[in-house]
């Protein structure tokens, strides 16, 4: 649990700031429960893997198993494996990007700043406020660092193949002791 204190410190930032954001923009948001169109082709850095897996790994024996036979039988086209009738069954524990889902984000692509979001959303707004986008940039450096941290330190990281990785591979890691 230590090991991932950055991680975690990261996650409470995102989640105030899309509490603030949810809370100033609320009537402009249509995600709700069952939403799940925002669930599909999720990549994951190696921290979020890992706290991923630890989660899994803290539930009773018979659920993490139903969680891992899902992730087995997951297709790289489908829905995300931890998707159950429209809701995420470890929503708490969900990562980071899924925390973001249907904000605005901005990214940089080239000499270009683009704001991109869910098309239910803001539907009667003409322009975006920037108080209601997250810079999508900033967060990646911040979770790329906290991730270098995190491998540097974590004793097992040879199990981690690739610098990113799907929800279902991290479903399936195993035992993690972090
Ligand atoms: S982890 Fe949860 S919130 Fe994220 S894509 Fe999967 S089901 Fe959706």
């Amino acid at each position: 649990m230590e090991m991932l204190r950055n991680y975690r410190n990261l996650v409470a930032k995102v989640d105030e700031l899309c509490r603030r954001i949810a809370g100033e923009f609320g009537e402009h948001l249509a995600c709700r429960a069952g939403c799940d169109g925002c669930c599909r082709h999720i990549s994951l850095f190696r921290v979020e893997g890992i706290a991923l897996a630890a989660a899994v790994n803290e539930l009773p024996g018979e659920k993490a198993g139903l969680i891992r036979e899902r992730a087995r039988a997951a297709s790289s086209e489908g829905p995300c494996p931890l998707l159950e009738d429209g809701l995420c069954i470890l929503y708490a524990a969900r990562p980071i990007i899924c925390r973001t889902h249907g904000f605005p984000i901005l990214t940089t692509q080239g000499n270009e700043q683009l704001v991109d979001f869910c098309p239910m959303n803001f539907r009667n707004m003409s322009s975006l406020p920037g108080n209601a986008v997250i810079d999508l940039d900033r967060l990646n450096t911040a979770l790329i660092s906290v991730d270098a941290l995190f491998i540097a330190d974590f004793p097992n990281n040879r199990i981690l193949r690739h610098d990113r990785l799907t929800v279902a591979e991290a479903l399936l890691l195993g035992v993690c002791r972090t």
